[in-house]
């Protein structure tokens, strides 16, 4: 069952906004028939005059990543990874993606894997770099960086 993104119009504002194929599932996955008659930020605002909804238990799985704790202002925004719809503590802006709690930590993850996967073959360069000193004439420094070069040798990286 393949979702289309389309363009609805909001009630409050008139304004139109985008019902993403992401949203589409998300709404589909809650078992919600109807399309949003809002968009995304008059539905905040809603959210935010009704403050006795706050205490009601989520109705988005990404709510609890707050811990309990919901954050005075919240905007809503779709993930740009799995473009599920999530709620953040900042205004979203066009110049940096927003995530749901899980994509963000698997995008942090990454991008740690990443930068040590970085090191690791900076280490490397190092190492071999250092070899080629070690073959006109080995000093203790050259020694030290043999060690490092054995216990990096696991993280090879095929070029
Ligand atoms: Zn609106
Ligand atoms: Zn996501």
């Amino acid at each position: 069952m393949a979702f289309q993104d389309r363009e609805l119009t909001c009630r409050d504002c008139g304004g139109s906004f985008v019902f993403t194929a992401g949203e589409q599932e998300f709404y589909a996955s809650k078992g919600l028939q109807h399309d949003p008659v809002r968009c995304p930020s008059c539905r905040a605002t809603r959210k935010m005059m009704r403050p006795e909804d706050r205490d009601e238990s989520p109705n988005y799985g990404v709510f609890a990543s707050w811990g309990g704790r919901t954050p005075r202002q919240l905007h809503v925004a779709s993930c740009a990874q799995c473009g599920q719809l999530t709620e953040v503590p900042f205004v979203p802006r066009g110049d940096r993606p927003v995530y749901c709690s899980a994509c963000y930590n698997e995008v942090r993850a990454r991008q740690e894997a990443a930068d040590q996967a970085a090191a690791v073959h900076a280490a490397a360069r190092i190492s071999s770099s250092s070899v080629s000193v070690a073959l006109e004439g080995p000093g203790p420094a050259a020694e030290q960086r043999g060690e490092q070069e054995g216990t990096g040798g696991t993280a090879d990286v095929p070029e």
